[in-house]
């Protein structure tokens, strides 16, 4: 059997949890295992303020926060890697830290933060974390190596931050890689980072370690892919606001994305493709309770007795609504205004156009909106097309997600008339044309009222 095991910073938070995880390693390896990393927790958020801050600070400053950086990892080496490895390991850590420190002064002179940049500052969370867990594997008695994600043959486009692998090239390197080391050693693999084709440091997006294992089992045909969490698996809905939410045993990849896509934070977005693709189970399994099942997501979509799956909520979101009557009968408007906010890397989230075509509303991530607004008015600045653009700031988006609601009569009537019970206002509403899921917009001050309504509604109640 050959798997995947993914895990991210809570698995890597210190030196106890490096050594539990690589027990779990130890105890769950099937014959032929790779590991996929994320950074230590916190580490690729400090990163970041750093890359943002290292204009404004001075050379010993900026050392000074490499030195902490590097300590973190030290102890762990101290604690976990065993004599005959250490100072190897040691090394590893002192060339990656001198780089990293080199990489933020030369940014801190050049007095200039570009996208490339800030990838490459990164993709230091990662490199680091990867070789020393790849040593306590070792000294463990497991026979490890270790690679980044572009040593493993991830190729990617050249869009930092946000980058998309590029298949035809990454089927071929991965396998070219990392096969051959499979029969007697477990490649531990940094992830959330790959290279552009011109060998230039790329991201795939914050939580992208997911996204790294899935496109490694994909290349490989790995039978399954363990994502490890610090969660008992895919929930019913966020149990900090219900707390009698469930774990949801069984999901398709195409549920599964829904949620992720609408706030579930436990998956990258864009995780489950490279697996659906290959029909490749992908598992959610419970780090601290790793016998457990956890979630299994596949492709049967299983039309079960439960409509309704799960319900997530997309918090920090802003709508906006565009009106105009000049946009009546104008075709291609829709088309400009997601054209403008793609140029400028804005996600739309969701969108519904009234079918008097005099307005066209959208949700985008709060901290977009601004931008969104001014790429528009650019878009359409000497025409008379679009009168006014109204914004709400402080909304959210409720998705119901459930394969079962597909055909199944009523389900819309049930869900809104559940929330106007609750005294709540939809501000917007969509249905996804697979119908596996019904989305709506509200004030994001009765997003947890409507939340509890819905969930008693629909999951709490078939107990
Ligand atoms: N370390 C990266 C991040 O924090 C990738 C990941 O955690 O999956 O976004
Ligand atoms: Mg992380």
């Amino acid at each position: 059997m050959r798997i995947v095991m993914k895990f991210g910073g809570e698995a890597l938070r210190d030196e106890e949890r490096v050594l539990y995880t690589a027990n779990v390693v130890k105890k769950f390896k099937k014959e032929e295992t790779i590991v996929v990393v994320s950074a230590m927790s916190g580490i690729t958020d400090k990163l970041y303020d750093l890359a943002r801050n290292v204009i404004n600070m001075n050379e010993s400053e900026i050392r000074r926060e490499v030195e902490k950086i590097k300590r973190r990892h030290e102890i762990v080496i101290n604690k976990c890697v065993h004599e005959k490895y250490k100072e190897e390991c040691k090394n590893v850590l002192n060339n990656l830290s001198e780089k990293l420190e080199r990489t933020l002064l030369g940014i801190s002179y050049v007095g200039e933060l570009t996208p490339r940049s800030l990838d490459l500052v990164l993709s230091f969370g990662e490199r680091l974390i990867a070789p020393i867990f790849s040593y306590v594997l070792k000294s463990i008695g497991i026979n490890s190596l270790h690679l980044t994600g572009y040593e493993a043959g991830i190729v990617t486009d050249s869009n930092f931050g946000r980058a998309n692998p590029i298949w035809e090239k990454t089927k071929v390197l991965v396998r070219e890689r990392v096969e051959k080391y499979l029969k007697d050693r477990i490649p531990v693999i940094t992830g959330y980072i790959a290279a552009d084709e011109k060998g230039r440091i790329t991201t795939l997006g914050r939580g992208g370690s997911d996204y790294t294992a899935t496109i490694i089992g994909s290349c490989l045909d790995a039978d399954e892919i363990w994502l490890f969490k610090d969660v008992k698996g895919l929930m019913t809905a966020d149990p900090k606001i219900i707390p009698e939410a469930k774990i949801i045993r069984k999901i398709s990849y195409i549920e599964a994305m829904e949620l992720a896509y609408f706030g579930a934070k436990i998956l990258h977005p864009k995780a489950l493709e490279p697996a659906m693709e290959k029909n490749i189970p992908v598992r959610i399994k419970p780090l601290f309770n790793p016998e457990d099942e956890g979630t299994l997501i596949t492709a049967e979509c299983m039309k079960s007795k439960d409509i309704v799956k799960a319900i997530a909520v997309k918090k920090n979101v802003a709508s906006l609504n565009i009106f105009g009557a000049g946009m009546v009968g104008l075709p291609g408007i829709a088309a400009r205004i997601f054209n403008a906010l793609a140029k400028n890397n804005i996600n739309i989230l969701m969108i519904s156009q009234g079918s008097s075509e005099t307005n066209i509303s959208l949700v985008v991530e709060r901290e977009d909106v601004d931008r969104a607004i001014e790429a528009i008015k650019e878009e359409f600045k000497n025409e008379n097309v679009i009168k006014n653009i109204d914004c709400n700031r402080n909304v959210a988006i409720l998705a119901v997600v459930g394969a079962g609601m597909k055909g199944t009569k009523g389900v819309a009537a049930r869900v809104f008339s559940a929330v106007a019970k609750a005294g709540v206002n939809i501000l917007m509403i969509s249905q996804g044309s697979s119908e596996v899921n019904i989305s709506f917009v509200v004030d994001e001050k009765d997003s947890d009222i409507a939340l509890r309504a819905l969930h008693k509604e629909f999951i709490s109640q078939e107990d």
